[in-house]
């Protein structure tokens, strides 16, 4: 049995864990940049759930990727919205099955690494998404894709940043995770749970 998993469902269950985590990643924000994550995402998958709200022609990933590139700011915007477009191609070509998601993920990290240009251990959502990229292609479940996800992100916690703002503070960071990274795991939760 090949297990599909909703997008739009995707979606809504991580704008409402980001609704959940606001506060908590605003604060990883402050610590290690300049506090604007959490509004930067929460803000951007509210514009998502009102863009699926008016109805859609798209699959619901690339609507949220024209939201991301589109409307929001800080650094995370267009990075997210780089993964959401590759995950819509990906899911829209092979389908909302494993096979569609992992390609999705494989792609869109692809994609930021492109444009960022950071490598895994620079403590930024890429240690978030190499983990998952690397679980769903090894052909694991969403739930322990989610898990493997949410180490990667705990793990920036011990790591100086070499890419971004937090990279201008040296080892003030230290101890707390990299809120992209936390944003990230939150997207794999959100998958996992849609797909229970
Ligand atoms: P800004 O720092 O511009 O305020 P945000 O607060 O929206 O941007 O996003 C910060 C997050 O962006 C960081 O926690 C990190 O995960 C991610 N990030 C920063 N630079 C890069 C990069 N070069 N590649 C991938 N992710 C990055
Ligand atoms: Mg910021
Ligand atoms: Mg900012």
């Amino acid at each position: 049995m090949t297990v599909t998993v909703d997008q739009e469902k995707v979606l809504r269950i991580y704008a409402e864990a980001a609704r959940t985590a606001h506060d908590r990643l605003t604060a990883l924000d402050q610590l290690s940049g300049d506090g604007d994550f959490g509004d930067n995402l929460c803000a951007g998958l509210d514009g998502v759930e009102a863009r699926l709200d008016e109805g859609f022609d798209q699959v619901p990933f690339t609507v949220a990727a024209q939201v991301f590139l589109d409307e929001v700011g800080g650094t995370s915007g267009p990075l997210m919205g780089l993964l959401f477009q590759e995950m819509g191609r990906a899911l829209a070509a092979h389908g909302d099955g494993p096979e569609g998601w992992a390609a999705g993920v494989r792609e869109g990290l692809a994609a930021i690494q492109r444009v960022g240009e950071a490598e895994p251990g620079d403590r930024t959502l890429v240690d978030a998404l190499v983990p998952a990229r690397d679980a769903l292609d090894a052909g694991s479940g969403f739930a322990d894709t989610a898990r493997a996800s949410l180490a990667g992100a705990r793990a920036t916690a011990d790591i100086k940043a070499r890419r971004g703002r937090a990279s201008y503070l040296g080892e003030r960071a230290l101890g707390a995770p990299d809120p992209g990274a936390i944003g990230v795991a939150l997207l794999f939760w959100s998958l996992a749970r849609a797909a229970e």
